[in-house]
């Protein structure tokens, strides 16, 4: 029983003391006073106190407790034999109930279901402040989750761990007082305040929690910092070559990236830089100079992708500059033997997916790894390859097409350095987009024959999900629909469950233009390149996350024809953040633009993805509300970083000591 209970709080992440403490309520009910069936406010919960008179269990219509109190039905109808027992008691002893939950109107007159409850004697004094209701989970009573948070309150020590200085600097309330506060109310309290969390009890912890979250986020990258890395100036012949031979000019964006990353790695510390740029800005030329690089210096370099598809891809981009300069590359991928994976390991380039590069080969000299689309991986992911132990440590440059909002570029990734490639390669032509309902299908479909008639290509996205049996159905069946109906041309099938070497044989028929239509999964989202495509289609479009529909446009509008992106969408049953994700995507082709509206459609949490997220999801302070707060928090820590660095140990300390492992990371 007691074990069971410290799993449940275990679940909650509350592990030591001070966790129950940092524990602070989702919102009050108001216990304080007791009202009546005629004051009552339809959906307001409120406290009603009645004798008991009666209580018995029913069985129609199904197996209840009905407990009658004067004026006062109470209904329950998971319950237990000695709540019987209990308002029997009540009875003999004419004892009083005091409930409080929702009141409607019953067969009997007013009634409550499933009330928090409790029996009392007349004239039992009522509570004198609001009674707070914690964030719990499924079997964790109030009851037992309040006992203990107040026991902590009580034995923890409380003291302040921000100086005196920076409290009156930012205008803070002392830390006990504060916490205090909000466990336990003081009758006279601003109800406002604290449920708009607007309090200045509010204000301090929210303040103490971004502070944490932002030393944490600095002390991790000072260690990872202080790590040895290989020196690689940047000044070498390959690189001089390579820039000689590009068949087109940098954009201003992807030189000032381009420089960043170089002077980064020229510096004896690994790099941890994400490197952010809409689909098709140009960043695999920039992980290109950073892999050069390091191949000058004679150390190697590893490029890894979400998935083999894409790591092929890139083999092909990376084979086409780099092997007309003598630079040795290998292409890892599911169908090599053991052999020629670790013939692999001796390239002086490395390209692969993340997981077959994490187990499959024993680097000697890696000097630098890209990881490409990091949102696709989790932090702790992205910081494995930095093993604590190791004699030096490879640079690391994450790239992503998923900007981040800078809402939350300020809390979720203080601990990378970042660049941004803002521009697109000259010369591109925006993607039309256009919003169809299912019933116009056929008119998509002739402006698909049309395009093919015209030379040329197009994709058709199905809604599936890439890992189930159904969804490769789904998208199966799409394929021998769409051959049916646009008889006469080659039509091509791509999903994740083909085996390797066939996806690799279907995409090429697209790339060589063989195949005119390619029917595919979201298999095609992130990386693949074929110029010559200037339609897509995509088929219950509202099913498609922000991110995902403007990852899968960014397909098209490679070549100079003028593109088309088609949303297909089933119109009777839109909800409504559907239709706001459409409108969105129809309006804006700016992924810096789309990304914020993501985030406020989905939430932090959300956005961020559950992996990705890790612990450092701020709990309390909102992205959104809390921006000044946000603001002042991260310039306290700045300062707090070098002036006091116990005191801010300390800090982190108090807010994630039992979570060494995002300390550590
Ligand atoms: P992404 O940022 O989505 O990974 P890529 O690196 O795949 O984009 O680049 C998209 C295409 O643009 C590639 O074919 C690439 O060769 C080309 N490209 C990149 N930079 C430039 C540039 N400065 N000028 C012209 N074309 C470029
Ligand atoms: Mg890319």
């Amino acid at each position: 029983m007691k074990e069971a209970l410290e799993r449940k709080f275990q679940k909650l992440g509350l592990r030591r003391g001070f966790d129950f403490v940092l524990h602070l309520p989702l919102r009050y009910e108001d216990e304080t006073v007791l009202g009546s069936p005629d004051t009552a406010v339809p959906g307001e919960p409120l406290q009603i106190e009645a004798r008991v008179e009666s209580a018995k269990i029913a069985f129609r219509p199904r197996r209840q407790l009905i407990v009658h109190a004067e004026g006062l039905v109470l209904r329950f109808y998971n319950f237990y034999g000695s709540q019987l027992k209990q308002f029997q008691r009540a009875i003999e002893q004419r004892q009083r109930v005091r409930a409080f939950g929702e009141l409607r109107g019953g067969w009997f007159g007013a009634e409550m279901v499933h009330p928090r409850y409790r029996i009392v004697s007349e004239g039992e004094p009522l509570p004198d402040a609001l009674t707070p209701i914690y964030p719990t989970t499924a079997g964790l009573p109030q009851r037992e989750l309040r006992a203990r948070v107040l026991q902590a309150l009580d034995s923890e020590p409380l003291g302040d761990t921000l100086s005196d200085e920076l409290r009156t600097r930012y205008g803070l309330a002392p830390f006990d007082e504060s916490v205090t506060l909000l466990h336990r109310p003081p009758p006279g309290s601003d109800r406002g305040a604290l449920a708009e969390r607007s309090h200045a009890a509010w204000r301090r912890m929210k303040f103490d929690e971004v502070l944490a979250q932002q030393l944490s986020m600095r002390f991790a990258y000072r260690e990872r910092h202080s790590r040895p890395a290989p020196k690689l100036p940047g000044d070498g012949p390959l690189l001089k070559a390579f820039f000689d031979r590009l068949p087109f000019k940098l954009t201003r964006s992807q030189s000032l990236a381009a420089g960043e990353v170089l002077r980064d790695l020229a510096a004896p510390h690994p790099m941890q830089r994400l490197l952010q740029g809409d689909v098709g800005s140009g960043k695999t030329v920039v992980a290109a100079i950073a892999c050069l690089a390091a191949v000058d210096a004679g150390w190697q370099a590893a490029v890894m992708a979400p998935t083999e598809l894409l790591s092929e891809q890139h083999y092909r981009k990376f084979s086409e500059w780099l092997l007309p300069l003598g630079v040795r590359i290998a292409w890892l991928h599911g169908g090599l033997r053991k052999r020629e994976k670790l013939a692999a390991a001796e390239a002086q380039v490395v390209i692969g997916t993340h997981a077959l590069i994490e187990r499959g080969v024993e680097f000697k000299r890696l000097g630098v790894a890209v990881i490409d689309e990091q949102h696709r991986f989790g932090v702790e992911q992205r910081l494995k390859l930095g093993r604590k132990r190791a004699r030096v440590h490879p640079h690391q440059l994450m790239m992503s097409a998923t900007p981040i909002p800078r809402t939350l570029e300020m809390t979720a990734y203080g601990d990378l350095d970042l660049s941004s490639i803002t521009e697109l390669p000259p010369g591109r032509r925006p993607v039309k987009t256009r919003l169809f309902t299912e019933a116009r299908r056929g008119e998509v479909l002739n402006r698909v024959r049309e395009s093919c008639k015209e030379g040329q290509q197009v994709y058709w996205v199905c809604p599936v999900i890439e890992e189930s049996q159904e969804g490769v159905q789904t998208a199966v069946e799409t394929h021998d629909r769409l051959r049916a109906e646009l008889s006469g041309l080659q039509v091509g099938l791509l999903h994740g469950r083909l085996p390797s070497d066939e996806k690799t044989k279907v995409m090429q028929q697209f790339v060589a233009g063989k195949t005119q239509l390619l029917v595919c999964t979201t298999v095609i989202e992130v990386g693949v390149d074929v110029s010559n495509a200037s339609l897509m289609v995509i088929e219950s479009a509202e099913r498609f996350g922000l991110a995902q529909l403007h990852q899968l446009r960014g397909r098209i509008g490679r070549g100079r024809r003028e593109s088309v992106c088609v949303l297909l969408y089933g119109e009777g049953d839109l909800t409504e953040t559907a239709r706001a994700r459409l409108r969105v995507i129809f309006e804006s082709n700016d992924g810096f633009e789309i990304a914020e509206h993501d985030l406020r459609i989905r939430g932090p949490g959300e956005f961020l993805g559950e992996r990705q997220s890790g612990q450092r999801v701020l709990r309390y302070a909102d992205v959104f509300k809390d921006s000044e707060l946000i603001r002042q928090a991260r310039e306290a820590a700045d300062a707090l970083t070098d002036s006091d660095p116990e005191r801010a140990r300390a800090h982190v300390e108090r807010w994630y000591g039992s979570r060494r492992d995002l300390l550590d990371a």
